[in-house]
């Protein structure tokens, strides 16, 4: 990237270029590139920061979302997004965190601000100006100054404050456009048809935004990298399955990237249902393991559209690896090849570095690697090297090809009468069979061994001895869950969807008492 420019905002005004095509659908209003640029422009001018100056974010997703993201880096300002699903102490608590010189909210998150004590300066998109200048001459941005705080989505413990640079940013949506862009090689090479063709014929890419805006596949994958290609984003302010298949309809979407529930919810709210899903050419999942019978029946619902995942992180600023199409489907059980900007290892116990195969941490480095919590240092020195090895957390492997495998994260591993067990080993063998929809493994307090496994499965007749005698068949004896709790309701969620084991753990304890 000899020629890619340090600023973020060089290459997103780039994106004027594409002027009257429609750049966000939101309902029934259609925003045009120009007229997003004319907004970003008119709230940039009564901004009023100071660079290096935090702008919280705080609001549904929707156009004024983009506007004050845009604005705020614009500016030379950091855009702190926040979790808008927050209570007020905890949008207050994120806020006391990162100091913002002005919030930026809708209605509702206004009110719950001020509920939960915040008496700072405050926009609500209501007062967005329509017209307006940005500030001239501001010094363009170097590489590494700070342009978004993104918080972890606390699958594991407490929320922290990623600080991504206006490098990670950049980097972080190239490695997507770089997958993409082979692909379309590919195909070019398999037409026996020069690119050049492919792109003259190419119409606008359709996408949409179903994951929030303050998770990073919402800001890259599903906003900056989109308004970059030149596409239509259409935007739903929360996930709804039925009105998906309403916009994907009307709207002619050709993409979106979302977690493995959402497809799970197309698949079924799908069945009886007459949306016309002909338009849809790529989906996207990521996130967490996908189970195979929801694949496969993803596969038999949508025949033609060419289907990928990824594997990253909010401290990677997105994917740090990704696969597509046949290469997908053929390596169904890995998160994807490691994407070219990326290095990655897998250490042992010491820190040791393990040979290919080997499973151990998962450890990377690059260009889209995060600089560093905000404001904590000790948290930083615990996953950053100096020298830019970040630590995942995460357990897994990578074949001589390149391919990684996650086995698990190290905190979501069970010490059982001493014996390791990974609950996404236990939940893959489970997820592969086909009355299962879901399934979370996880460890509950055990007097006797410490922790104990159980489980919670989803799906239609599901049986839960069978599910216990699958895992005790295909792994070690130890390793089949103590007792299988059988769900028709899906497993609760986290804010950006992701199965939430710490209240999985509570609600076990609270109705089953502690069997041991
Ligand atoms: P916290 O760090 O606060 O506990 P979190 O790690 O869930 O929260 P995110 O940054 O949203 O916050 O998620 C990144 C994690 O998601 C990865 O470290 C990994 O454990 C998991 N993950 C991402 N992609 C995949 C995938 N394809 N397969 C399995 N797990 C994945
Ligand atoms: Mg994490």
């Amino acid at each position: 990237f000899v020629n890619a420019p340090d600023d973020l905002n060089q290459l997103i005004e780039s994106a004027r270029a594409f002027g009257d095509r429609v750049c966000v659908a939101e309902g029934d209003t259609h925003w045009t590139y120009a007229q997003m640029f004319a907004r970003r422009d008119a709230l940039a001018g009564i901004l009023d920061i100071e660079r290096g100056d935090r702008v919280a974010i705080c609001m549904r997703n929707r156009s004024e979302w983009m506007i004050g993201f845009l604005a705020t880096i614009r500016c030379g300002g950091v855009a702190a997004l926040l979790n808008s699903r927050g209570s007020p102490s905890e949008l207050c608590a994120a806020i006391d965190d990162v100091s913002p010189a002005v919030v930026l909210a809708d209605s509702g998150r206004a009110a719950l601000l001020r509920e939960g004590g915040y008496t700072g300066r405050l926009i609500v998109v209501a007062d967005f100006p329509a017209t307006g200048t940005a500030p001239a001459n501001i010094t363009p941005a170097k590489k590494s100054d700070p342009a978004a705080i993104l918080f972890t989505s606390g699958t594991t413990g407490r929320v922290k404050g990623a600080v991504l640079t206006h490098e990670n940013l950049m980097t972080g949506i190239m490695g997507t456009q770089l997958a993409g862009t082979m692909v379309l090689h590919n195909t070019a090479r398999d037409l026996k048809i020069p690119v050049s063709v492919i792109l003259e014929n190419m119409p606008q890419q359709v996408t949409m935004l179903v994951v929030p805006l303050f998770h990073i596949s919402g800001l890259g994958a599903s906003f900056l990298s989109p308004l970059l290609a030149g596409s239509k984003i259409v935007v739903m302010r929360r996930w709804a399955a039925d009105e998906a298949m309403e916009l994907i309809e009307r709207e002619k979407v050709t993409m979106f990237s979302g977690v493995p529930t959402m497809m799970w919810d197309i698949v079924h709210a799908g069945k009886g249902k007459k949306a016309d899903l002909s338009s849809l050419r790529n989906i996207g999942m990521g996130g967490q393991a996908m189970p195979v019978s929801l694949l496969n029946e993803l596969r038999a619902a949508c025949p033609d559209v060419v289907m990928g995942t990824g594997y990253g992180m909010t401290e990677t600023s997105g994917s740090v690896a990704m696969s597509m199409g046949e290469d997908f489907i053929r390596n169904r059980a890995s998160a994807g090849r490691v994407l070219s900007l990326v290095d990655v290892r897998i250490e042992g116990p010491d820190g040791n570095v393990l040979p290919a195969g080997e499973v151990g941490e998962i450890v990377v480095r690059g260009p889209m690697v995060m600089q560093g919590y905000w404001q904590r240092p000790e948290e930083t020195a615990a996953v950053l090297s100096p020298d830019g090895w970040l630590k995942t957390g995460d357990v897994g492997l990578i074949d001589p090809e390149g391919y990684i495998f996650i086995v698990d994260r190290a905190k979501d591993m069970v010490i059982s009468g001493g014996e390791n067990i990974y609950c996404a080993e236990v939940e893959r063998i489970v997820n592969a069979m086909p009355e299962v929809v879901e399934c979370a493994a996880f460890g509950i307090a055990d007097d006797r061994l410490g922790e104990l496994l159980v489980a919670r499965v989803v799906g239609d007749n599901v049986d839960a001895a069978a599910i216990i005698a699958e895992v005790a068949d295909k792994l070690a004896r130890y390793k089949a869950p103590a007792q299988v709790r059988v769900d028709a309701a899906p497993l609760p969620r986290n804010d950006v969807g992701k199965i939430d084991k710490k209240r999985l753990r509570t609600e076990w304890t609270r109705t089953e008492g502690n069997p041991a």
